[in-house]
């Protein structure tokens, strides 16, 4: 398998620490607000990356952190009058709900900041004591100068990040560049007792601190969205390497940005729709094949356009999956018969080809979890399985097909998570259908602008509970 290394800035091999297993971190939420749906891309995109290491036989020790302590957090709390304990339940018990939501696994551990405040602090002294970090007015601070290789994840010029940070002079810091480590406590702030007096740690040594934790010194895979290469990733390096004077990471990986009218989506941008918002018009199905039909290091732009079609797509895979299930209900057989059976001319051909869309669904994904191309065989093989359940009532023969493209879509569905398993908006596959059909109708009214007929349709659709929204010129339904 090839992974895309941030650090090497090339594709390499996969080779784990430690045989068989991949030890996998994910910097998680800062806890301050609902997630949006750019955070949800990290989320899903490493989640398929587990999905599929397992699939592959591997034991993932998979770390998702929770940042439960930071400016941000404080800021929300004053603005919800609040104290920070509160924000920070409330918003990773919405977290939580919102990655369930998206059908993302959940994590072996989810360590928070808060609860490790010891390991950091030890992390941090032992910095110190070898020459790494310096006190400074209660505040401590990494010494960037004593790091070689500091800038090499970033592929950031130490000369030109220091012209750059000049401008920011800080009387704390021996040098512009140096980073905290723990900030001294400011009046009616959350704190902890420390070495360096009352205080509290900063973001980038509490990833390093968990990580290393649950993980080792060294483990494989560490992965975020591009914007935290730097600063965060960077120092995350530094600290890490500096104090356990081992490599810390192997593969770093990055997913790119989700984009709306071509900005990255940000909370501090304002222009941000949260997971929960779109899961109110998209199943985490049409949601999740949104995002696979990208490679996880390209932008995406967010649009109702390439929402709906991932929409469609995914409707189009489960009433499929359903109507395989029915076809073939009540067939018992072996799978492993299929290798001695005779088949007709086109029955062979059918399984030729869906063995070898299999193959190159593991080819895709082993080349840098290249999930467009590892979606489009999985659509294929929906192709070719329509075309066989034209033939209902299928043979003996065809049922043995069908119950091997069952399995196929199952053992795909491991890597993406795209069944719907509780049929929640395919209860029955044909409302999804009709829904299409009446929505398609009731826009070319509107182009038309006959509106007393559009909104009859929305009316009635209404009274049956199901609720119609017009945005940006596209109309999507939901369950009351
Ligand atoms: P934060 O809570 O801001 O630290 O973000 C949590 C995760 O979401 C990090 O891995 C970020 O890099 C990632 N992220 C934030 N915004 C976006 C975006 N617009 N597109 C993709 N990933 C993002
Ligand atoms: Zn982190």
């Amino acid at each position: 398998m090839k992974l895309y290394n941030t650090f090497t800035n090339q594709k390499e091999e996969f080779k784990p620490v430690e045989d068989g297993k991949v030890k996998f971190y994910v910097c998680g939420p800062t806890v301050y607000n609902y997630i949006h749906i750019g955070n949800a891309r990290a989320f899903i995109v490493n989640d398929v990356l587990r999905r599929f290491f397992e699939f592959s036989g591997y034991e993932v020790n998979y770390i998702l952190n929770i940042t439960d302590i930071d400016d941000k957090i404080i800021n929300q709390a004053v603005t919800e009058k609040v104290d920070v304990g509160e924000i920070t339940k409330k918003y990773s018990a919405a977290f939580f709900e919102d990655i369930k939501n998206l059908n993302i696994k959940p994590a072996t551990h989810n360590p928070r900041a808060t609860e490790h405040i010891e390991e950091i602090i030890a992390l941090i002294e032992s910095l110190v004591e070898q020459g790494f970090a310096y006190e400074s007015k209660g505040d401590v601070l990494f010494d960037i100068s004593k790091f070689d290789d500091y800038g090499k994840l970033s592929g950031k010029n130490l000369d030109d990040l220091r012209a750059g940070a000049r401008v920011a002079i800080d009387e704390k810091k021996n040098n512009p560049l140096d980073f905290v480590l723990w900030k001294k406590q400011k009046p009616g702030e959350p704190a902890w007792a420390s070495p360096w007096g009352k205080g509290r740690p900063g973001w980038h040594i509490e990833c390093s601190a968990m990580s290393m934790k649950y993980l080792g010194d060294t483990f494989d895979i560490h992965a975020g969205g591009i914007d935290l290469a730097f600063p965060h990733h960077e120092n995350e390096i530094a600290q890490s390497e500096c104090a356990s004077k081992n490599k810390f990471v192997k593969y770093w990986l990055h997913n790119g940005f989700l984009k709306i009218d071509g900005d990255k989506m940000s909370k501090s941008l304002g222009n941000f729709r949260t997971v929960k918002d779109i899961l109110e018009s998209y199943s985490y199905s049409a949601i999740r094949t949104f995002f696979l039909q990208k490679h996880y290091r390209s932008p995406i732009d967010l649009t109702s356009d390439g929402l709906q079609a991932a929409k469609s797509a995914s409707i189009k895979l489960n009433i499929f999956y359903k109507n395989l299930c029915q076809a073939i209900t009540g067939f018992e057989s072996d799978l492993e018969i299929i290798e001695t059976a005779s088949f007709s001319e086109k029955d062979a051909e059918y399984l030729t080809n869906i063995k070898q869309l299999r193959i190159e669904f593991v080819n895709a994904l082993n080349d840098d979890m290249n999930t467009p191309t590892a979606i489009s065989k999985l659509f294929e093989i929906v192709r070719h399985g329509n075309q066989l359940l034209t033939n209902e009532p299928l043979s003996e023969n065809q049922k043995l097909l069908g119950k091997l493209t069952q399995k196929y879509i199952e053992d795909f569905d491991l890597v993406f998570g795209i069944l719907d398993a509780k049929g929640k908006e395919f209860d029955s596959g044909l409302v999804g259908d009709l829904m299409e059909v009446l929505m398609e109708m009731r826009s070319d009214l509107r182009t038309k602008k006959e509106w007393a007929l559009s909104d009859k349709i929305r009316d009635s659709l209404g009274g049956m509970g199901i609720v119609l929204e017009d945005k940006e010129g596209v109309t999507t339904w939901r369950k009351k």
